[in-house]
């Protein structure tokens, strides 16, 4: 497949020959003909995966197509939605790029940055506004961005946009929308909210998915230690101590487990940290540089927290507990197996995440392997063992009563097989002393 083939017109081709793209890569060859076409499109892909050109470039041809008129103030026509002010940049920037021969204007707008000079150019007018969610709505407040005129909505890393807590203001901003316009909307996951999203803001969205997933199989090797719930800590401190890791992202579901985590792993005398939404922005940011750096040895994260970690070469990743969502298992184990490196992930799960777990394989479309971390058997299996007349089991059942050590159960044995040796003798003795009366 060619760009060529895809429609593009000879100014956009131009500009991607000059960035040196050969070929389009799958979520654009999937995207672009559909999006071309004014449909709404739900494509679940990584970073990385040339997403940006798959939504920029159709943008670019079909405002292209009808320039506004120069003389009245340029009205927004296309909106692209990104969480951070990180992906905003490289979006503005990517647009910028991909439209350089065309006679449209884009400029982005984020937070943490003052707000005149984003005024004035919103003043100029722009087609194409790249923008996070926060910001935009008190532009919005401050009646300087009018969004009436909006043909193109575009949601990037929509999962993202949800997670860090934006759905309010990406509610405002749909209920000032025109009625009609094409929506795309791009995630790295398939969450609950996602779809939510995607019912209120989407008609009949073509769904394309591009599965990275088999190179994390690749990349990354994948344990799944089932244990008992209140074994994870123990575990967890053991299994990091005693193999030396030394550089070890560990997440939890909910910020409560985090802090409990990261003081028992702490008061094991791993140095650890802390990250998660409570956390100031001076506190995260700390932590994020003492882990990069190195000097301390584990990172307990959210998910909400973990969202963008960019750490490359990071060994190991721990899921404490499995996520809420099943596609953020995914998203975790990326932060491991990075930049052609291999990687390792480890979950603890216990019997109450086994179903999370399912849904997991679902998404990988692979079964993973199940084992036992040696000592840190759960207590069903234990029990189930020591129920078994072997020796394997009476030593299970000698643990769980504490009151046998294996060494007793070889001497009942050795007991017991004297006992039958005396009764034995015993028995022949009565038979010989029978015969002699006789
Ligand atoms: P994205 O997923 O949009 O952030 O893109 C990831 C990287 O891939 C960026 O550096 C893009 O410039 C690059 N890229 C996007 N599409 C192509 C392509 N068809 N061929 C080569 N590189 C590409």
């Amino acid at each position: 497949m060619s760009f060529e083939k895809l429609g593009l017109v000879s100014s956009i081709l131009t500009a991607i020959d000059e960035l040196g793209y050969k070929k389009p890569t799958p979520v654009q060859t999937k995207v672009i003909p559909v999006a071309l076409e004014g449909r709404d499109v739900m494509a679940t892909a990584q970073t990385g995966t040339g997403k940006t050109a798959a939504y920029a470039l159709p943008i670019l041809q079909l405002l292209g197509k009808k320039e506004q008129k120069s003389t009245t103030k340029k009205a927004i026509r296309a909106l692209i939605l990104a969480p951070t002010r990180e992906l905003a940049m490289q979006v503005g920037k990517s647009v910028e790029a991909y439209g350089k021969d065309m006679d449209l204007t884009s400029g982005m707008i984020c937070g943490g940055v003052k707000l005149t000079p984003q005024v004035k150019k919103l003043e100029k007018g722009l087609d194409i506004l790249v923008a996070t969610p926060g910001r935009l709505i008190e532009h919005i407040t401050a009646g300087t961005a009018n969004l009436s005129k909006v043909e193109i909505l575009v949601f990037d890393e929509a999962d993202r946009i949800l997670d860090m807590g934006f759905w309010a203001e990406v509610e405002s901003i749909l209920a000032l929308l025109p009625k009609k316009h094409q929506t795309m909307l791009f995630s790295v996951g398939l969450t609950k909210s996602v779809k939510r999203l995607s019912e209120i803001s989407m008609k009949k969205p073509l769904k394309i998915e591009i599965n990275n997933n088999g190179d994390l199989a690749k990349k990354v090797t994948q344990t799944i230690y089932v244990c008992d719930k209140e074994k994870k800590t123990a575990l967890l401190s053991f299994m990091i101590g005693s193999q030396n890791w030394h550089q070890v992202l560990v997440f939890t579901k909910t910020k409560i487990s985090a802090d409990e985590v990261g003081e028992y792993l702490e008061a094991s005398g791993l140095q650890t940290l802390v990250l998660h939404g409570d956390k100031t922005h001076s506190q995260r940011t700390k932590a994020l540089k003492d882990f990069k750096a190195g000097s301390i040895r584990v990172l307990v994260a959210t998910d909400i927290a973990s969202r963008g970690l960019d750490i490359e070469d990071l060994p190991h990743v721990i899921n404490y507990e499995l996520p809420g969502e099943a596609e953020d298992y995914v998203h975790r184990i990326g932060r491991t197996g990075r930049a052609g490196k291999e990687g390792v992930a480890i979950s603890l799960v216990c019997k109450e995440e086994k179903s999370v777990l399912k849904d997991i394989e679902k998404i990988l479309k692979y079964t993973l392997k199940v084992e036992f971390y040696p000592g840190y058997e759960t207590s069903e299996w234990i029990k189930k063992e020591a129920s078994k007349n072997t020796i394997k089991g009476r030593i299970e059942r000698s643990k769980e009563k504490k009151s046998l050590s294996p060494n007793s159960i070889l001497g009942m044995r050795k007991k017991k097989a004297n006992d039958r040796n005396a009764e034995r003798k015993a028995t022949e003795k009565k038979r010989k002393d029978k015969k002699g009366k006789k």
